[in-house]
């Protein structure tokens, strides 16, 4: 694997030394759900980083918790890392992530990868992936491949410009925004 960026004022490099527990001005962490966040939507992923309250009753939210919660209960466990990330480990050590439909495979796919980017970077350990839709019964093999190496890495500077923003990137309308948590924050009049 390369390493990441030098640069002390690099966001991977800040990153990498708040996990490390090294001397930093400025901790930067990054949950995976940030990871899926960001792909999904910049201006979602400012609101969530305010602590701004997710509406649990949503829909959507509550079929994603739902799927998440009971599929592949009993060959997976969960393991917490840094307090930051919570990852499913399935029997065979692989990593595996539980989405119920694979309408947005990209933000799902960035949260896996940055999972195996942390455990390779953080911890030293290497993984694979499993992205699983159930309720489609499709399952994917994910590596963590140079080019997925630069998408997180890429993704993690952006996550910092906008977790570091004074203001929310402005409004723009998705086909998902229907069902998104912050539905009200952007489109109510
Ligand atoms: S409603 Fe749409 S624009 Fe607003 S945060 Fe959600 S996905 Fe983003």
């Amino acid at each position: 694997m390369t390493d990441s960026s030098s640069v002390p004022d690099d966001p991977v490099e800040k990153l990498l030394r708040s996990a490390r527990d090294e001397a930093v001005d400025e901790e930067f962490h990054v949950t995976g759900v940030m990871m899926q966040y960001y792909e999904v939507c910049e201006r979602e992923l400012w609101f969530a980083s305010r602590y701004l309250e997710i509406d649990r009753d949503n829909a959507a939210v509550v079929r994603g918790t739902q799927v998440d919660e009971s599929a592949y209960e009993e060959k997976r466990r969960n393991v917490s890392i840094d307090g930051t990330i919570a990852i499913d480990v399935l029997d065979d050590g692989r990593v595996m992530e539980v989405k119920p439909s694979s309408s947005l495979v990209d933000p799902a796919k960035l949260q896996l990868c940055y999972y195996l980017w942390y455990l390779d970077r953080v911890v030293g350990v290497e993984r694979e992936g499993v992205l699983a839709h159930p309720t489609e019964r499709k399952r994917e093999t994910v590596e963590l491949t140079e080019k997925r190496i630069e998408w997180v890495e890429e993704s993690i500077r952006d996550v910092y410009d906008v977790v570091t923003s004074d203001s929310p990137p402005p409004a723009e309308e998705k086909p998902f925004c229907d069902s998104c948590a912050y539905h009200d924050f952007c489109w109510s009049c």
